[in-house]
């Protein structure tokens, strides 16, 4: 079986030509390690049309030599830095006398750019610095057989977490306490870490989606919101469930009652060939049939791999966002909420791949409200 990386790098270099670019500067982490295995915080990748150079300093000099190793056919090699990363990559480059450098402009700072154009020659040198958008993520957005099968070892595992979250919630425990004894049982599940700090939210504060764990002190009658991932081999999985500390109350149970069908409507919605935005129109629909699509403000899903937020957007139409159309190997969230100010918030979410006639779950755990 052929490496991954080199069909990858393969498949990059082939969007040089049209975004007008002769060598292309990759230094946003997660890109880097889809086209190189590189885990690294700093490092550059320096493709063009026949090598992929990796620009590292000694800190990651083995880690890169290794996973080079076999990308060789690909043009692949490694560049210890003598300087400055950034001074030995602009080395780099210069070698070709000139040419059209391609930048990643959702992360390059302007001031890493301005350096990077003076170290060039400047505006008047041989050198020209074109942004470019999308060049790697495009690629990164269909998985592969390979980064499919981590995300299906990555789900199950998180479901494992998820089947257990009765034994963490109950009353009188904190919120950040709850939220330190998760990230722990993502830990011994076989996690790297947690893919983003964990929300644990309760009474009012599940109102609000994205509340982080703090002091409150669980009491009976509340909803708690768990919200929570782990990064296994790389790739990001995520996963919610809600809770009742003692019996819900008819508010919570409403809301519960309305995202579970809103969930199974936007999964039902899942299938190759149809908008991502079809998958969030659904859950909205099903919110509406219970007067509720007015308390959900946020998007239905996202993207998840490398990063755990990512392409494609599975949300209402945005201006200036091509709309996604769902592929075989895409793998999403879909997680549908109800926020009632004041009083309570539900969600609950699942990750699936795209397959061709539908989708496949990655996290199959009981999606009830969990009553404690
Ligand atoms: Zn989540
Ligand atoms: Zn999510």
């Amino acid at each position: 079986m052929s490496d991954p990386r080199s069909l990858r790098l393969a498949r990059v270099r082939r969007h040089l030509p049209d975004a007008g670019v002769d060598t292309l500067v990759v230094g946003h982490p997660p890109n880097l390690e889809y086209l190189t295995g590189l885990r690294a915080s700093s490092g550059v990748l320096l493709l063009d049309g026949e090598r992929a150079r990796l620009v590292v300093d000694f800190r990651y000099a083995e880690a890169a030599a290794a996973g080079m190793r076999g990308l060789e056919p690909a043009g692949g090699s490694v560049v210890l830095a003598e300087r400055s990363l950034d001074e030995s990559a602009a080395e780099e480059i210069k070698r070709a006398g000139g040419g059209h450098v391609g930048i990643e402009a959702a992360y390059l700072s302007v001031k890493r750019r301005d350096w990077l154009a003076a170290a060039l020659g400047g505006r008047a040198g041989p050198f020209s610095l074109v942004p470019t958008e999308r060049l790697v993520e495009r690629e990164r957005v269909v998985k592969g057989p390979e980064e499919i099968a981590v995300l299906r070892e990555a789900g199950r595992r998180l479901a494992g977490v998820a089947r257990d979250l009765a034994r963490f919630v109950r009353a009188g425990r904190r919120e950040s306490d709850i939220a330190a004894e998760l990230d722990h049982a993502v830990r011994l599940a076989g996690f790297e870490r947690p893919a983003f700090e964990t929300i644990v939210a309760a009474g009012p504060r599940s109102a609000m989606p994205h509340a982080r764990p703090g002091g409150r002190i669980l009491d009976p009658g509340d909803a708690v919101v768990l919200d929570f991932g782990g990064v296994y081999d790389g790739y990001c999985v995520d996963l919610t469930r809600t809770a009742s500390v003692g019996p819900p109350g008819p508010d919570l149970e409403r809301c519960h009652r309305a995202v579970l069908e809103a969930i199974e409507a936007a999964l039902d919605a899942v299938r190759p060939g149809r908008l991502a935005s079809a998958v969030d129109e659904a859950a909205r629909q099903a919110l509406a049939r219970h007067g509720l699509d007015g308390a959900f403000g946020h998007s239905t899903g996202h993207g998840l791999g490398l990063e755990v937020h990512e392409e494609p957007r599975v949300g209402r139409p945005a201006g200036g966002v091509p709309p996604a159309v769902l592929e075989p190997g895409m793998v999403i969230t879909v997680e549908p909420g109800v926020y009632l100010s004041g009083l309570c918030g539900v969600r609950v979410e699942d990750d699936v791949v795209v397959t061709a006639e539908g989708y496949e779950l990655l996290t199959d755990a009981p999606r009830s409200l969990i009553v404690v």
